[in-house]
């Protein structure tokens, strides 16, 4: 498998430190706020490099933090606005309950991605006590120093800092410099230095914890380098994020994990380009920040919006519309109908060898086109012509059960393994959606009330829009598709 190494950039071969065993690992959310589709890019794109793994045989063991502290949301580490205490103090509520409800909600959201949840998912505030040790191993080797809010880390004690922006430390140094917005605090030594342990300021009581250093709390960056290598060991396979994070959050947890342990930190760094919306950056001065819910609200499943966002490659910039965002609802209900239809085929016969074929090397080209360094828009291709050549052969009344069999069964491996669109659920039963159920509340009520002029009114809505027949039974209510 290929694999584009941002560290070297270039296209590597991919080769576990373990054999089948790939440790993984992914910057997790800031809670302080609805994650965003922007956001949700990146979790869905390592889901599916995830699921490559896997099918390729890998034991993924795949950790991500929840930052819940200590984030200041500027480049610059300094000055910055906390976004957690912020929305604590503006929403009157601790930082832990500010953390659990949007943690909860990211969660929900990566569910109705059929994003697969990490096997350790960690917050930062219940791994203070090996972030210290952390920083006591950085102080003891001589890379700490300390400033009036903090210890910082010096930068240019650390050989080849900045290597995975792949500009030398001068460079780096200039062009952070030329991005920064707030004054350097007294006595900073270097622009790219940042804080690892930072103290509170009166009146900041949630959250803080008493140290040798003093009462405060984690840098940012620390957090990472801690929960990946406490879960993961000091050398990790695969460390993913968005391209954002490559020239201070990803290069500052380089610079800490290898100054404490002395050991190469991770062997290839993934990064997914960014999402734009119309062209343009998302923000909320543009009032274009829209969260899966949104796009829920005006009707669209959190599955067009997976199929779309794999539609794109992870390293190119994805730009975001409501129209491209119809076309993969369309896309993927045509994808649906074709599987329904293939479920129905009856015609008996044998198969023909020339179509079997034909499918089973799409099939294999679709895992080939992902193992290029997750092709997903070439894989997309190949998983296309499985459905035209379906296609053009139930259009000319030609296809047996058995061939339909075999290209349903190609379309299921390749949605069950790696897609996650539910195909699985089209073809043997019906998926009942949030808002079907909530129709069929209202049709169980109108019955209780003798309303059964306004329950057959939505029997036939739920028919009508949904393409569901409802079947009353002894049982109860059963679901069945509309022919
Ligand atoms: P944050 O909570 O800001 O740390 O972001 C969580 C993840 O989403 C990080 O890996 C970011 O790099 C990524 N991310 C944030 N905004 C976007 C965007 N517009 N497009 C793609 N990825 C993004
Ligand atoms: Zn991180």
């Amino acid at each position: 498998m290929l694999l584009y190494n941002t560290m070297g950039r270039r296209k590597e071969e991919f080769i576990p430190i373990a054999e089948k065993m790939v440790g993984m690992y992914t910057c997790g959310p800031t809670v302080y706020n609805f994650a965003h589709i922007g956001n949700m890019v990146s979790y869905i794109y390592w889901d599916v490099l995830k699921r490559v793994l896997k099918h390729g045989g890998y034991a993924v063991k795949h950790v991500m933090n929840i930052t819940d502290v200590g984030h200041r949301f500027d480049d610059a580490e300094f000055g910055s606005e906390d976004k957690m205490r912020s929305a604590a103090e503006s929403q009157h509520k601790t930082l832990r309950e500010i953390a659990l409800f949007y943690t909860a909600q990211f969660a929900a959201d990566a569910k109705r991605l059929n994003i697969i949840p990490p096997d350790t998912v960690r917050n930062a505030s219940d791994e203070v006590g090996g972030i210290l040790d952390l920083i006591g191993k950085l102080e003891s080797r001589g890379y700490l120093y300390r400033l009036a809010d903090g210890e910082w880390f010096d930068t240019s004690r650390f050989k080849d800092y900045g290597a995975l922006t792949g500009m030398g430390f001068a460079a780096l140094n200039e062009s952070l410099m030329a991005g920064a917005r707030v004054e350097r605090p007294e006595g900073l030594r270097n622009i790219t230095d940042f804080v690892v342990w930072r103290l509170s300021k009166p009146g900041e009581t949630d959250m803080v914890w008493d140290s040798k250093y003093g009462r405060g709390f984690p840098g940012w960056h620390i957090e990472c380098s801690e929960i990946s290598m406490k879960y993961l060991g000091n050398h990790l396979d695969i460390h993913c994020g968005g391209i954002d994070h490559i020239p201070i959050h990803h290069t500052n947890e380089i610079a800490q994990s290898e100054a404490a342990t002395g050991e190469k930190f991770v062997n290839y760094w993934l990064h997914n380009g960014f999402m734009t919306v119309d062209g343009r950056k998302m923000s909320k001065s543009l009032g274009n920040v829209y969260t899966l819910q949104d796009l829920i609200d005006r009707g669209h499943s959190p599955l067009a919006y997976r199929y779309l966002v794999i539609s794109s490659h992870y390293r190119s910039e994805l730009n975001f519309t409501f129209k491209a965002l119809d076309g993969a609802s369309s896309t993927l209900n045509r994808i649906y109908a074709v599987a329904e239809n293939l479920s129905d085929v009856k015609t008996a016969g044998g198969a023909d060898p020339v179509f079997v074929e034909a499918v089973r090397a799409l099939s294999k080209r679709f895992y080939e086109n992902l193992n290029d360094d997750l092709g997903t828009p070439e894989a997309l291709k190949s998983f296309h012509e499985i459905i035209n050549i379906s296609n053009q052969r139930m259009s000319a009344r030609e296809m047996t059960k058995s061939e339909a069999r075999a290209a349903l069964d190609a379309l299921l491996e390749i949605d069950g393994s790696i897609l996650a669109l539910n195909l699985s659920e089209r073809v043997d039963g019906v998926v009942l959606t949030p808002e079907v159920a909530t129709l069929l509340k209202e049709r169980e009520r109108l019955r209780e009330m003798r309303d059964f002029e306004g329950a057959d009114k939505i029997r036939g809505a739920i028919r009508d829009r949904y393409g569901i027949e409802l079947v009353d039974t002894k049982e109860g209510v059963k679901l069945r598709k509309a022919r």
